[in-house]
């Protein structure tokens, strides 16, 4: 039901953007894939994607710590591309620090990849949306843009933001035909759970097994990761015209975390 129809999935070389950028080339459509890794590996991703959609799949490097990497990213996605129809917002990392020990880089960086890249890629995207008549923006947020939890300063306050801006933005655009909206996961089980393991087992003097069980899922009832392609599904819907009066909300996905 996507065909004819322009995606950018913002870090989508992994992980949930990776699953959202095959679930929509599944759907026909055209797919500007965005994020950092081998490139043999991501030119491997690129056919995939072409021969899923039979469209264009095209992909970017551009690091979106970086605003000036982000105008030449959407540039890129209209003049390949024609334009972007459907936004994925969801490039994001972690740091595990108490506030007090947080480095200062990091704070800058995690503020400006999981919330200032979404406000960049936004504003350029909205101008054609608007003209057609029809968008959707999607920002993977988080269940930390509903509850805090400790050691994770930066990536809480860039996750309650970018549910605070989805907000505003869905109301500047309500009449529009464009759609703005948070998924807001749980645990998730991909690179950037794993790779925090490390951190948090030397932050709370754990085991890898420890951190598993009492500290990740510890916070979600069904006691089950999300998987990726859950995420995927919502995204997918979401981009649907019985869709289109979902606007300005944070969908959980959370196995009931923040239902506590
Ligand atoms: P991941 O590490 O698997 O993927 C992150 C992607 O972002 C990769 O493609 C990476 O190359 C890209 N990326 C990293 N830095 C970048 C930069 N400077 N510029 C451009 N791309 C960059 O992580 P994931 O778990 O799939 O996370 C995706 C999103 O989902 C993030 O916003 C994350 O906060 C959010 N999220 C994840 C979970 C979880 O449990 N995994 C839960 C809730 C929310």
């Amino acid at each position: 039901f996507l065909q004819g129809k322009t995606a950018l999935v913002t870090g989508s070389t992994s992980g949930i953007g990776l699953a959202c950028a095959r679930a929509l080339a599944a759907e026909g459509a055209n797919v500007m894939l965005n994020g950092f890794g081998d490139p043999a590996e991501i030119e491997g991703l690129r056919t995939e994607l072409e021969q899923a959609s039979g469209g264009t799949a095209r992909y970017s490097g551009a690091d979106l710590t970086k605003p000036d990497a982000i105008e030449g990213l959407m540039r890129l996605c209209a003049d390949e591309l024609g334009g972007i129809d459907i936004l994925i917002n969801n490039a994001g990392m972690q740091h595990v620090a108490p506030v007090d020990e947080f480095p200062v880089e990091k704070w800058d960086l995690i503020i400006a990849l999981n919330l200032t890249a979404a406000f960049h890629t936004t504003r350029l995207a909205l101008p054609g949306m608007k003209a057609k008549g029809w968008g959707r923006v999607i920002n993977t947020a988080s269940a930390h843009s509903l509850v805090a939890s400790p050691n994770k300063s930066a990536y809480v306050a860039a996750k309650h933001g970018i549910a605070g801006f989805t907000k505003t933005v869905a109301l500047e655009t309500a009449q529009m035909g464009v759609t703005i909206n948070c998924i807001s996961p749980g645990y998730v089980w991909t690179p950037l759970v794993e790779n925090q393991i490390p951190d948090t087992m030397k932050a709370r003097g754990l085991t890898r097994d420890q951190v598993m069980k009492d500290v990740l899922l510890a916070a979600q009832p069904t006691k089950k990761f999300v998987t990726v392609d859950q995420v995927a599904a919502l995204a997918l819907f979401l981009c649907k015209d019985e869709a289109s009066s979902i606007t300005g909300a944070n969908l959980s996905m959370d196995g009931g975390w923040t239902a506590q």
